[in-house]
């Protein structure tokens, strides 16, 4: 019902030449048709992401956005109507990397949502407890405020075209990964919380795992029955590796 979707954080990796190896190992890849794959370069690297891409079927997003949707005066940043026009369908925000490193709070994570949306961007949207969260018993609250947090200011609707990534901050480069059974429990508890106000909205709302996905725990992972498919970060920037992760995913 739902289709799934794997898509590669490359974060702030990479050089023109390392990349050029990435788009050629991934365009030898065989990808399955019934999932989305999408790969987030750094802003450098879209316009030859674009073009390494041409014709095969991987979507391209940015790690960020402005606060403010349109270009104009605001000095190192990039809007998403820029992130559009170069070619991204996708943005992720609220990673918990700017979270907690560039201390993005509520406010802007929910304004950059918002300016994503309206220039026709698809939001992937990363919500994550810290391992101090979950010791406390936290996980549940943590995750459901950060959801809440967006629906509040933009409603619920935004979640149609919007995709949810649940990623535990203690397993995100860390090799940790969340077992099937503690990522499904979130995953059902985020899909819950969407019910709540729209139970249509909740069964087709996509929500990905991330945190140290590997190939090898990628289909077990996936086989969760809320989990559809993987936010991955330091396993996409090897080709092979990441092509096995999307095949996972695959029926
Ligand atoms: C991420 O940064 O979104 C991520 C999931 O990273 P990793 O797979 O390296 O844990």
């Amino acid at each position: 019902m739902r289709r799934p979707m794997v898509a590669g954080n490359w974060k702030m990796h990479g050089t023109r030449a390392s990349v050029a190896e990435l788009i050629n190992g991934l365009n030898n890849q065989a990808l399955p048709a019934d999932v989305d794959v999408a790969v987030f370069p750094s802003f450098l690297h879209l316009g030859q992401v674009v073009d390494g891409f041409l014709g095969k079927a991987i979507a391209m997003g940015a790690q960020d956005c402005a606060v403010q949707p349109l270009e104009g005066a605001l000095t190192g940043e990039v809007a998403a109507s820029q992130l559009h026009d170069a070619g991204c369908s996708l943005v992720l925000v609220g990673h918990s990397e700017r979270r907690s490193l560039l201390g993005e709070g509520d406010e802007v994570i929910t304004r950059k949502f918002a300016a994503a949306q309206s220039s026709g961007l698809h939001v992937v949207f990363c919500v994550g407890e810290s391992l101090a969260e979950r010791e406390a018993g936290r996980t549940l609250e943590v995750v459901a405020a950060q959801i809440s947090a967006v629906i509040d200011t933009l409603g619920v609707e935004v979640f149609a075209t919007a995709i949810i990534a649940y990623e535990p901050v203690w397993a995100i480069g860390t090799g940790l990964t969340a077992s099937p059974e503690q990522a499904q429990y979130v995953h059902a508890a985020i899909r819950g919380q969407l019910a709540l106000q729209s139970p249509e909205l909740a069964g087709k709302t996509r929500i990905l795992y991330g945190g140290s996905v590997k190939a090898a725990s990628a289909a077990e992972l996936f086989g969760m029955p809320d989990i559809d498919g993987g936010l991955v970060g330091g396993a996409s920037l090897n080709a092979d590796e990441f092509g096995a992760i999307c095949r996972a995913a695959g029926s």
